[in-house]
C-alpha cells in the first residue's frame, strides 16, 4: 500500500475559520473578521492499495477562477474565501503526472462536501464515490447551496453511496465503516466542522494514518482540541476532537489534515502526533 498526498493549490481564509472565537454566528463571524490566514495548502490524496485505486477528497478545481463560479449572493465565498489553483494543479492531471489514471480509481471517499474537497469530482465519472449520508443530505439541493455546499457545480452524474456507520469500534471510535474487504481502510465518524464529516483510517503494519480532512485544520489544533469557527455543533464537535486525540494517544498515528503545511512532511517521514504512544495493537471490529 502507497499513500501519495496531492496539493490541488492553495487558499486564504479568515483567521477566525481554523481557530474559531467561540460564540456567535459562524458566517457573521468571518465576515467581520478582517484578517486573513496565510496561503494554505488543498491537499487530496491517493492510495495504491491491492484492492484497487482509492482517492481520498478531490480537492479543488481552477475553475473557482470563473466568475460566477460560486454564487455571487453568498456571503461566505464573497468575504470568506480566496482561492488560486492553476489547471495543472487539478488532482486529474497530477495523478497522470506519476503514472495514475483517474479512471482506473475504484473508490472516491469523501470526508464532506465542501468546494475544496469535492472541487474535482468532474475526474472520476467511473469511481464509486462515499459519503455519509448526513453530510449528502445536507449539502444537497438549493438548501445546501445556502448552507454553502456548491451542489450546483456537481457533475450531473454524482450519485453517491450513502454509508451508514457498523458497529465495528476501532481503538477510540465506537463505530466506523470497512472501505476494503481486508478493513485497512475505513472511514470513521468525525461531525464537527460538518454535520457529517468523516476521516479516513488506513492501518499498515508499520503504523497508522489519519486522513482527518477539516476535523482540524492542524495537528496542533487537534492535539489542544480548539474547535473551528464554523462547525455548527460545538459539543459534537468538542467530541470528536477528544476522540481523535485519543486515537493518537493509544496508537501510533500520522495525523493528515487536509490544509497542514506539515501533512506532506508527516507522511513521508512517517512522524507521529503523539512521540510517546507506545505500540498497541488497533482493535479493529474488537467487541
Ligand atoms: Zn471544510
Amino acid at each position: 500500500m502507497r499513500i501519495h498526498v496531492i496539493q490541488t493549490g492553495i487558499f486564504a481564509i479568515k483567521s477566525v475559520q481554523p481557530e474559531g472565537r467561540g460564540k456567535g454566528n459562524p458566517i457573521l463571524n468571518i465576515v467581520l473578521d478582517k484578517n486573513w490566514t496565510e496561503p494554505l495548502p488543498i491537499f487530496a490524496f491517493v492510495i495504491e492499495h491491492p484492492e484497487g485505486l482509492i482517492v481520498v477528497d478531490t480537492g479543488e478545481t481552477a475553475r473557482v477562477a470563473e466568475p460566477g463560479y460560486f454564487p455571487w449572493w453568498h456571503p461566505y465565498y464573497r468575504f470568506g474565501l480566496q482561492e488560486w489553483v492553476q489547471h495543472e494543479e487539478e488532482i486529474g492531471p497530477q495523478m497522470r503526472a506519476i503514472g495514475l489514471d483517474p479512471r482506473d480509481v475504484r473508490w472516491v471517499l469523501l470526508t464532506h462536501l465542501h468546494t475544496d474537497h469535492a472541487g474535482g469530482l468532474a475526474h472520476f465519472p467511473k469511481a464509486e464515490h462515499l459519503v455519509s449520508r448526513s453530510e449528502y443530505t445536507y449539502a444537497k439541493g438549493t438548501g445546501g447551496l445556502f448552507r454553502g455546499y456548491p451542489s450546483n457545480r456537481w457533475p450531473r452524474w454524482f450519485n453517491p453511496t450513502l454509508i451508514n456507520m457498523q458497529p465495528e469500534p476501532i481503538s477510540s471510535f465506537p463505530v466506523s465503516y470497512p472501505v476494503t474487504r481486508a478493513g485497512d481502510v475505513r472511514f470513521v465518524p468525525t461531525p464537527g466542522h460538518t454535520v457529517g464529516h468523516l476521516s479516513v483510517v488506513v492501518t499498515t503494519s508499520e503504523m497508522t494514518y489519519f486522513l482527518a480532512g477539516d476535523a482540524s485544520y492542524t495537528q496542533a489544533l487537534m492535539l489542544s482540541e480548539k474547535i473551528d469557527g464554523v462547525s455548527p455543533d460545538r459539543a459534537t464537535a468538542r467530541q470528536t476532537l477528544e476522540r481523535v486525540h485519543a486515537f493518537c494517544r493509544a496508537t501510533p498515528t500520522a495525523y493528515l489534515p487536509s490544509h497542514d503545511l506539515d501533512t506532506p512532511d508527516r507522511l513521508a517521514n512517517r512522524k507521529v502526533a503523539i512521540a510517546s504512544s507506545t505500540p498497541t495493537a488497533v482493535m479493529v471490529g474488537a467487541v
